[in-house]
């Protein structure tokens, strides 16, 4: 698989990103789903009519992948209701109706930790899970052994249009990030750090230089901030001059890549012993009129929250759970807040209207574009065919979904939605 350092010209109207991020206290009710994370569903431990505090355990991990999940607001358990995930599956969910005071567990104590088997159960019982959006559980994917892995990189890129969480985190909690870094360098014998930052969070790479000073090994990165140098790919690449072969994780080069957010709220955790309950927010979209990165309860309603930021400026034809090229469609207002969730966006018709699609003119820019060097124009013919074999030669299933070919495209052609049909159809051909 080749790798080309390409980026696309989208504009990234990082509208929050100087203002400080406000927190979310008053909240009526929150929904919270066994499964925000990827493996199993967390099994509830709480029943209706419970009370419930800011970091009681409502439910317990069930078995090594999984993540255990704690109350985000003081209240009484309320109901139990189905809640229907993105991959279609329905789990339940915990809803829990607040008394507005927000009064936390009593006897939170920061964890022991004197080894690295000490610190991995720690991240566990955390709750925290991979926060840049793929939710896996951050305690299985540092549990390699750091002699044959040598280096961590930290992803605080964050390219996609909008989105200011990470950049909020690195200007707000450097010093959960430190002692999180700190942490794993002696605990899980990590030689080398590389903080990969967007060049354009000029604080933030100061901040990040600042305490990678004080951490052996540890160095900071600017990366372009254009899309889409945050995708693990281009990370690993910036930081290790490595390409990552198709169908392999960075751990096969020696890598592990975790979302800045990620180890500050590890670092949060192994400091207070307060669970992961809430999460920066960025809240914005071409129908907010007052954009913020707010500090939410998980289980917050998005209608809630939209309403915590002010009223609408115009009626949003689409909302979206992270940012608007690689988002994925709100079903309504009342879906909550989850562990995975960066961003918020209300998109306007005008932003989210797809222009008529015409026939390919071959021009080759989706090919020549692409940071994997994928010709999704030949892709949409083997599809077309339905041609498995052809598919599999067009290395459709490392395709990341990044949208950068259906954005230039000047036929507007559904080449992501084309690749997401052709990876399904590999893999039901592969079943
Ligand atoms: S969506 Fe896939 S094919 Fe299109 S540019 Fe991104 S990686 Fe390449
Ligand atoms: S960018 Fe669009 S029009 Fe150009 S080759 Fe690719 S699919 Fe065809």
């Amino acid at each position: 698989m080749a790798f080309f350092l390409n980026s696309i010209p989208v504009p990234l109207k990082k509208n929050t990103a100087d203002k400080p991020s406000v927190r979310m206290t008053d909240v009526k009710t929150v929904m919270i789903p066994m499964l925000m994370h990827q493996g199993t569903p967390a099994t509830p431990v709480v029943k209706m009519g419970d009370l419930v505090k800011v970091g009681t355990k409502i439910a317990q991990a069930n078995g090594e992948l999984s993540s255990p999940i704690y109350a985000s607001v003081s209240g009484k358990v309320t109901k139990v209701c189905d809640y229907l995930t993105a991959s279609g599956k329905y789990v339940p969910a915990i809803v829990i109706t607040a008394d507005g005071e927000m009064a936390t567990e009593e006897g939170l104590t920061a964890p022991t930790v004197n080894s690295k088997d000490e610190l991995l159960a720690a991240i566990r019982e955390s709750g925290v899970v991979g926060l840049g959006g793929a939710g896996f559980p951050t305690h299985v994917k540092l549990n390699v052994d750091f002699e044959n892995v040598e280096t961590l990189i930290v992803n605080g890129t964050e390219c996609e249009p909008y989105i200011t969480s990470d950049n909020h985190v690195m200007n707000e909690r450097a010093g959960d990030i430190e002692f999180a870094l700190s942490a794993f360098k002696k605990h899980l014998g990590i030689k080398h750090i590389v903080i990969g930052v967007g060049n354009n969070k000029k604080t933030s790479i100061e901040n990040m230089k600042e305490l990678a000073s004080r951490i052996e090994g540890a160095e900071v990165i600017a990366l372009p901030s254009t899309y889409s140098h945050g995708s693990e790919e281009a990370i690993v690449f910036h930081a290790t001059k490595k390409v990552l072969p198709q169908g392999k994780l960075p751990v096969d080069i020696g890598c592990v890549v975790c979302n800045v957010t990620t180890i500050a709220e590890i670092g949060k955790y192994l400091k207070t012993g307060m669970p992961f309950v809430e999460r920066y927010v960025t809240v914005d979209g071409s129908c907010v009129k007052e954009p913020q990165c707010v500090i939410a309860p998980i289980g917050v309603s998005l209608e809630e929250l939209f309403a915590f930021v002010g009223e609408f400026e115009c009626d949003p034809e689409r909302v979206v759970y992270g940012g608007p090229m690689m988002g994925i469609t709100v079903p309504s207002l009342s879906a909550p807040v989850l562990k995975t969730t960066n961003s918020v966006l209300a998109l306007s018709e005008k932003e989210t209207k797809f222009p008529k699609e015409t026939a390919c003119i071959r021009c080759g820019r989706c090919t020549n574009n692409c940071p994997l060097g994928i010709a999704p124009a030949a892709i949409e013919k083997a599809y077309a065919r339905k041609d498995v074999e052809e598919l599999v030669a067009l290395q459709v299933t490392a395709c990341m979904e990044c949208g950068s070919c259906a954005y230039l495209c000047p036929a507007h052609r559904p080449l992501v939605q084309t690749n997401k049909l052709a990876k399904a159809l590999v893999k039901e051909a592969n079943n």
